[in-house]
C-alpha cells in the first residue's frame, strides 16, 4: 500500500464487515481482543469473558501475570536482542533448569512448537547419520496427533485436511492408529529413525495416551535404536498437574518438543534432548534468528519460578480432578449433551453429542470462552492459576448451556 493510501486509511481496527488485510487462514473470528487480565479477556466493546482458551494453553499464569510483565519489562530495559551470535545468559538458566527438571540434557530454543517438532525431527535423522545408519529417516507417528503447520510437521500428522493443496507431502513419516502397539511393529522398518507422539492429545480431542502403551514404545526404541520422542507443545509445562506431562507415566523420551506454555504468552518453544540424541548436533547444524532470545527467555524463566514449584504443581493437580469430577456430573445430568469427560489437570475435554462448534458459541455468548478440537470435543484450558469461584462460575454457565442444549435436543 502506498503511503498516501495509508494516511486516509482510518486507524480503528477492522471490524466483521470491513475488508480485512490479514491472509485468510483463520475464518471469521467471533471478537475483537483488546486486554486481558487474569482469568479474562475483555472485546473491543468492553465485554469480560472467563478465558478457558488461555491462548490455547499458552497463558497458563493468565493474562498479564505481574511477575510476567515486571520480567518483560526489566529485560526490554536491558537488552531485547543480539542473536545466537552472541551467549544469552537467560538461555543458559533456562536450559539449565529444564534439564535438572528432566531427562534432558540440552536445550535448542525455538520461537514456535511446529519450530520445536522441526528440531525435534532433525536431530532424529542427524542421530542415525552419525550412528552409521543414514537409512533411517523415518518417523512414526499417530493418526489424530497434531504437530503444527510447517511442511515437515503437517507431513508428520499427515492428516487429510492438513495437507490437502500442499503438496507433495514431505517424505519421511508413517502414521499408525493411536494405541495399537501391532501396528507399530507392523510399521518398523530398516528406515525407521524414531517414534514421535503426544502423550496427552491436545487438537485431536484431549486424549490421554495410556501409559503402557508409551511404555511398549519405550521398549521398541531401545530395542532396535530409535528415538522416541513426546511433543508436549499443548500438554507440557504444568497443563496437566506435572511439569511434563510424561512424568505421570513414568516413561522419559528422548526428545521432547515445548513450546505454549513456555513462555505464558510470550513466543517461545523449545526442543529438549538427552546427550546422546543431541550429539550429532553440532556447530552448524541448525540455528535460529529469534530462537531463545533475551526477552523470550527473560519472560520463560519468570513463568518457570511460578510454575515449577511442587505446591503450584500439585494445586493445578487438585483443581483438575475435582474438575474433572464436576464435568462427570455435567455429563450424567445431560446425557443428551455430553458424551464424554476427559484429561488429566487442567487440559479438560467436554465431547458434545451435537455440533461442539455451536457450543463453543453458545458458551461465548454465555461469557465463557472454549477451544473447539476434533471428535466434537470442546477444550477447557483456564490459567493455571484458576480460583475455586472461576471454576464454579464456569461450570455455572456449562450447565445452562448444557440445559438449553438439552431441551432442544
Ligand atoms: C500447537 C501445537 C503445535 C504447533 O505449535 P505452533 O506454535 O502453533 O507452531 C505442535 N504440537 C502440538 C501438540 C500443538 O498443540
Amino acid at each position: 500500500m502506498s503511503g498516501q493510501l495509508a494516511q486516509q486509511m482510518p486507524t480503528v481496527p477492522p471490524s466483521a464487515d470491513t475488508p480485512t488485510h490479514v491472509m485468510g487462514t483463520y475464518g471469521p473470528r467471533a471478537f475483537a481482543a483488546v486486554r486481558g487480565e487474569g482469568a479474562y479477556l475483555f472485546d473491543d466493546a468492553g465485554r469480560r469473558y472467563l478465558d478457558f482458551t488461555s491462548g490455547i494453553a499458552v497463558n497458563g499464569l493468565g493474562h498479564c501475570h505481574p511477575a510476567l510483565t515486571k520480567a518483560l519489562q526489566a529485560q526490554s530495559d536491558t537488552l531485547w536482542h543480539c542473536s545466537n551470535l552472541f551467549e544469552v545468559p537467560g538461555q543458559e538458566t533456562l536450559a539449565g533448569r529444564l534439564c535438572a527438571d528432566s531427562f534432558a540434557d540440552a536445550v535448542f530454543f525455538t520461537n514456535s512448537g511446529a519450530e520445536a517438532l522441526e528440531c525435534a525431527i532433525k536431530i532424529a535423522r542427524r542421530f542415525q547419520h552419525s550412528a552409521g545408519q543414514p537409512q533411517r529417516h523415518e518417523v512414526i507417528t499417530f493418526e489424530g496427533c497434531f504437530h503444527g503447520r510447517t511442511l515437515a510437521t503437517i507431513a508428520a500428522a499427515g492428516q487429510e485436511k492438513l495437507v490437502s493443496g500442499f503438496g507433495p507431502v514431505m517424505a519421511g513419516f508413517k502414521q499408525v492408529p493411536l494405541g495399537d502397539i501391532e501396528a507399530v511393529r507392523a510399521a518398523l522398518t530398516d528406515q525407521t529413525a524414531a517414534i514421535l507422539i503426544e502423550p496427552v492429545l491436545g487438537e485431536g480431542g484431549i486424549k490421554v495416551v495410556d501409559p503402557d502403551f508409551l511404555g511398549a514404545l519405550r521398549k521398541i526404541c531401545d530395542e532396535i535404536g530409535l528415538l522416541l520422542m513426546f511433543d508436549e507443545v499443548q500438554c507440557g509445562i504444568g497443563r496437566t498437574g506435572t511439569l511434563f506431562a510424561h512424568e505421570a507415566t513414568g516413561i522419559a523420551p528422548d526428545v521432547m518438543a515445548l513450546a505454549k506454555g513456555l513462555g505464558g504468552g510470550f513466543p517461545v518453544g523449545a526442543c529438549l534432548a538427552n546427550a546422546g540424541a543431541s550429539a550429532g548436533m553440532t556447530p552448524g547444524s541448525h540455528g535460529s534468528t529469534f530462537g531463545g532470545n533475551p526477552l523470550a527467555v527473560a519472560v520463560a524463566n519468570a513463568v518457570l519460578d511460578v510454575i515449577d514449584q511442587p505446591d503450584f504443581l500439585q494445586d493445578v493437580a487438585d483443581k483438575g480432578a475435582e474438575f474433572l469430577q464436576s464435568l462427570t456430573a455435567l455429563k450424567s445430568q445431560w446425557p443428551s449433551v455430553v458424551a464424554d469427560v476427559r484429561g488429566r489437570g487442567l487440559m479438560l475435554g467436554l465431547q458434545i453429542t451435537g455440533s461442539h462448534m455451536d457450543f463453543v458459541a453458545a458458551c461465548r455468548v454465555a461469557g465463557l470462552l472454549l477451544v473447539p478440537a476434533a471428535e466434537n470435543v470442546v477444550r477447557l484450558l483456564p490459567p493455571l492459576t484458576i480460583t475455586a469461584q472461576e471454576l464454579s462460575d464456569a461450570l455455572e454457565i456449562l450447565h445452562s448451556v448444557a440445559k438449553r442444549f438439552s431441551d432442544d435436543a
